[in-house]
């Protein structure tokens, strides 16, 4: 569809362009306490319908001199795949999809987007094409249609509706006092993590980016919500190029490569399979979560109610 601007709503899809890769980030990467030091190259290109191939070459990253974050890591996700992250807290997870969002630039090595530097593409350009689920997603105090239609505002409300059913919320809205115009947020109603999600979802059913990178809740929700979640997290992947950073290892099996990042360095990597017979560092992790599974099912005790 053609967008037609005139320099008024320019400037404000520009701003809402701008905070939406804010309201995006925000928990999942810190923003908050970052300054942005990224520039646009003055010849950069827009990045226009991308194939989806990501590359990481040789990246080494530091926030500070002192400690280095990430140390030669090289990756390759081809479109469409999914590939799958996981590790120790502090290992660098979280850095990589930063990265590749580019709130940062690498220190060494480069990251590519169809075989180019994303140093040469504008900022803007790549975060129209990225999704991202958050763990926890920022609601605007305003409705629920108005929050879902923020993954692209020029959707209209069966277009939204549609999101909300494909993203298992739809039923759950109806019940709120005033359907789709309730009040949600801080000064509204208040909603669980698991619906936040899915909200977060449906958002990204809206925004229909090439790239997307899923944060997987560290938090336990109920078997239920969590059933619903990994379902329309599996309609949204599909066609897609993905990251996911996860801390349930059931939710990654399938994955087409799992990384293992330890320290800042990708110590093994593979499909589920192929690492559990490595019998390394992810077989002793999957031993861990099998019997943390058994046991103490009530581990979910502080269950969301959905
Ligand atoms: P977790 O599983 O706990 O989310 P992670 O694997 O995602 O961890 P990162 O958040 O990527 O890890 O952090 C990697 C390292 O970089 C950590 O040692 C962290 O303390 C450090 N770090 C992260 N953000 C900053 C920052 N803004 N300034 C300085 N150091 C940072």
């Amino acid at each position: 569809i053609m967008q037609l601007y005139t320099p008024l709503n320019f400037f404000g899809a520009y701003y809402r362009q701008i905070q939406q890769n804010f309201i995006d980030m925000e928990n999942m990467f810190d923003l908050l306490s970052e300054d942005q030091e990224v520039k646009d190259k003055e010849d950069a290109v827009d990045l226009k319908k991308p194939q989806g191939n990501i590359e990481f070459k040789d990246v080494n990253f530091h926030y500070t001199k002192e400690k280095s974050v990430l140390k030669n890591v090289s990756f390759k996700v081809e479109a469409g795949k999914t590939i799958a992250i996981v590790g120790p807290s502090g290992g660098g997870k979280s850095t990589i999809m930063r990265l590749l969002f580019r709130f940062y630039d690498v220190i060494g090595g480069c990251i590519l987007v169809d075989g180019m530097d994303i140093r040469n593409y504008t900022q803007n350009s790549i975060r129209k094409v990225i999704g991202v689920v958050p763990q926890d997603t920022v609601l605007f105090n305003d409705t629920i249609m108005y929050n879902i239609r923020y993954g692209n505002i020029t959707s209209g409300d069966k277009e939204c509706i549609e999101a909300a059913e494909h993203a298992d919320i739809h039923n759950k809205i109806v019940t709120f006092p005033e359907e789709y115009h309730t009040k949600v947020g801080e000064r509204g109603l208040k909603l669980s993590g698991g619906e936040k999600q899915r909200v977060a979802i449906a958002r990204t059913i809206l925004k229909d980016p090439v790239f997307l990178l899923l944060d997987e809740a560290t938090s336990a929700l109920d078997t239920q919500t969590e059933r619903n979640i990994q379902n329309a997290l599996q309609k949204i992947c599909a066609g897609r190029t993905v990251i996911i950073v996860a801390h349930r290892l059931s939710t990654i099996i399938h994955a087409d490569t799992i990384l293992v990042l330890k320290e800042g360095t990708i110590i093994e990597r593979g499909t589920h399979q192929a690492l559990l017979d490595t019998d390394g560092t992810y077989a002793s992790m999957w031993q861990q979560q099998l019997e943390n599974n058994t046991g103490n099912s009530s581990n979910n005790a502080n269950l969301e109610k959905d």
